[in-house]
């Protein structure tokens, strides 16, 4: 029987899992995945196998995951379950915030959950929920191997300049920095880009409910449009994206407005949501004739071609540009927008590549190559998680 690992990625209010078999020379094959979400309202455990065959679609009790910690208890007797007596190697976590110290994946312990803690005040919305899922499964089983993987540290290539805000020098020290996020996405998608782009300057558009943009050059992320926190850059379902914090001051001085207040205002009530009053969802403002929907899309196409220049410009020049997530990857409407404002960069679309999907979307005479790539956050965990493991046992057998 297979061994497995584990793969959690948790948010304020789901859970998403995959489970990954260890097949002969560590080639990891998923073998399902789900996501336990509604946790503290309406909980709901959902996970299809690999054959996409519906596995558990049910509703949970309240109690059974009243919060991020909670809900792990009925997931993990529900993986047990599937597991049916198969080794579980390791837990492989997705973790928002490794700060300057992680550049790359680490086994977790007390000291490391300790430390990713002092992080929180970086990542309040998702840091508490990321560590949730470890200390739920370290007080269970403190024998298996958990490993963080860090949003950031595909980012820590960025060069000083791209790191800093113009502020004193101290609270670069303090840990206010660019960080930029997204890194696993990027990360993957920069492991399978075709040669040319591989050795070449890429940019990485990564267009799901949070989204931001990447410049990968030569496979290293050198900027992102993301900074100190996951709000930075693109607007997003309900995040504003890049705002003049002259604005944030003249909301604290005419309307009182408290730390909370705005951060209600900056992660929950702006972006795709604020602008259009309608919808976060991006398929529900490409289907609405409403202005303020078409206004909302209007805005996020051309921030999209505003950062495209800037990261292009940031590589000193662009040989591809790459769509992902759930509205890189299953929006011609968007990409095809995006695209014609590029055109003057030497980009040359093909209409019904693009409808049809790609993965290649531009023309055959196109300078700038544009593509489809589908991400997958949670294979980068399952194979850094592995890795990790392989190499302490290594270094133990040594
Ligand atoms: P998350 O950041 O939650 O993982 P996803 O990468 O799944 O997000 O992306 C979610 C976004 O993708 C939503 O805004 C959704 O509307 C959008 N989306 C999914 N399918 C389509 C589609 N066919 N057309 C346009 N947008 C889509």
């Amino acid at each position: 029987m297979a061994d497995h690992v584990l793969v959690i990625n948790a948010g304020s209010s789901s859970i998403k899992f995959e489970l990954f078999a260890v097949d002969p020379g560590d080639a990891l094959r998923s073998t399902l995945s789900g996501q336990l979400d509604g946790i503290g309202t309406h909980p709901h455990l959902k996970a299809r196998d690999a054959g996409d065959e519906l596995l558990v679609d049910r509703d949970l009790t309240a109690e059974e995951a009243a919060d991020v910690q909670g809900a792990m208890q009925p997931l993990g007797a529900w993986l047990r379950g599937r597991l049916d007596g198969a080794a579980l190697l390791a837990v492989g976590h997705r973790v928002v915030h490794g700060g300057a110290a992680h550049s790359a994946p680490v086994r977790v312990d007390a000291g490391i959950v300790a430390e990713l803690r002092k992080l929180v005040p970086l990542a309040p919305l998702h840091q508490p929920n990321n560590l949730a899922p470890i200390e739920a499964i370290a007080a269970t089983r403190p024998d298996l191997p958990q490993i963080a993987c860090f949003d950031t540290a595909f980012h820590r290539s960025h060069p000083e300049v791209a790191d800093r805000f113009a502020i004193p020098e101290a609270f670069y020290q303090e840990g206010v920095r660019r960080y930029g996020f997204h890194g696993l996405s990027y990360e993957y998608i920069a492991g399978v880009l075709p040669e040319r782009l591989a050795q070449g300057r890429t940019v990485v558009a990564h267009l799901g409910s949070g989204a931001s943009m990447c410049a990968v050059l030569a496979g290293r992320s050198v900027d992102s449009t993301m900074g100190f926190t996951a709000l930075d850059g693109l607007p997003m379902g309900t995040r504003t994206g890049q705002i003049d914090p002259g604005v944030l001051l003249y909301l604290m001085q005419t309307k009182s407005w408290d730390a909370a207040r705005l951060e209600r205002f900056l992660y929950h009530e702006s972006g795709l949501k604020g602008l259009s009053g309608i919808s976060n969802d991006m398929r529900d403002l490409l289907a609405s004739d409403a202005p303020s929907a078409k206004l909302a899309v209007d805005y996020f196409v051309y921030r999209i071609t505003r950062e495209t220049g800037s990261l292009a410009a940031a590589m000193g020049g662009i040989d591809g540009l790459v769509f992902t997530a759930g509205i890189g990857e299953h929006s011609p409407a968007i990409r095809e927008r995006v695209c014609r404002n590029l055109s003057w960069m030497g980009l040359e679309l093909d209409e019904a590549a693009n409808v049809a999907g790609g993965p290649l979307i531009s023309t055959a005479g196109s300078r700038v190559e544009a593509r489809v790539i589908p991400t997958d956050e949670e294979l980068m965990i399952a194979r850094h998680s592995l890795a990790t493991l392989r190499k302490a046992d290594e270094g133990a057998a040594r």
